[in-house]
């Protein structure tokens, strides 16, 4: 679909949760999940869907989500509402597993859609880069050799991007080991979210 013949944020949205590009490599299937509003002042670009957001279709419908809330001192409401908060993936649809874990996300997503969607979200103030891809994509050669150097300077990033890592359990290790996450970065994520104006 052409930018001519999609000229909305809704039309857009559509047309990708029809997307099948990539179906033959997805074990479950297609099942896209993205929202966002044209009036979205913050962008929240994760990795891919799980299994159990595949299932449920709302995006960090999961452990990792109640924590990257916690990050954000936000609750579901605020959280899950797209006219202040787009949620975008670099993949959208759940691509299975392998060896160490889900696979990568689908780079065809990106490809199709992403700069259409992020042409019709003027309003972004600030994107947080949650995981490796994502700061891959959008920081390019500004990222540094690894996601902890990558998130430990995120000053040459903000405001634009917040480079952040997963908020997986998994990550729990790494979280321990960078204290200075939690005591210099999270409280400028929050202080993001709290200067936005309330609806
Ligand atoms: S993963 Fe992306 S490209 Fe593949 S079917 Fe889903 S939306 Fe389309």
């Amino acid at each position: 679909m052409g930018e001519t013949e999609c000229p909305s944020l809704g039309d857009l949205l559509s047309a990708v949760r029809e997307c099948r590009a990539c179906e033959k490599h997805l074990p479950l299937g297609p099942r896209p999940v993205l929202r966002a509003g044209e009036s979205a002042r913050i962008l929240v670009v994760g990795q891919a869907p799980g299994a159990r957001v595949h299932a449920s279709g709302i995006p960090w419908d999961d452990p990792s989500g109640d924590r990257l809330r916690e990050w954000m001192c936000l609750d579901k409401d605020r959280f899950y509402d797209e006219s202040q908060i787009a949620i975008i993936p670099m993949g959208y649809c759940y691509p299975g597993r392998g060896k160490g874990g889900d696979l990568p996300p689908r780079r065809e997503c990106a490809a199709l859609w992403l700069d259409q969607l992020l042409a019709r979200l003027p309003r972004i103030e600030v994107t947080l880069l949650i995981g490796l891809h994502a700061q891959r994509h959008f920081l390019g050669s500004r990222r540094k050799r690894s996601l902890t150097e990558t998130v430990k300077a995120w000053r040459e990033f903000a405001p634009e991007y917040l480079p952040l890592p997963h908020p997986s359990a998994r990550n729990t290790p790494w979280f321990r080991s960078n204290p200075w996450f939690e005591h210099e970065l999270l409280p400028v994520l929050r202080e993001q979210e709290k200067s936005r104006p309330t609806r």
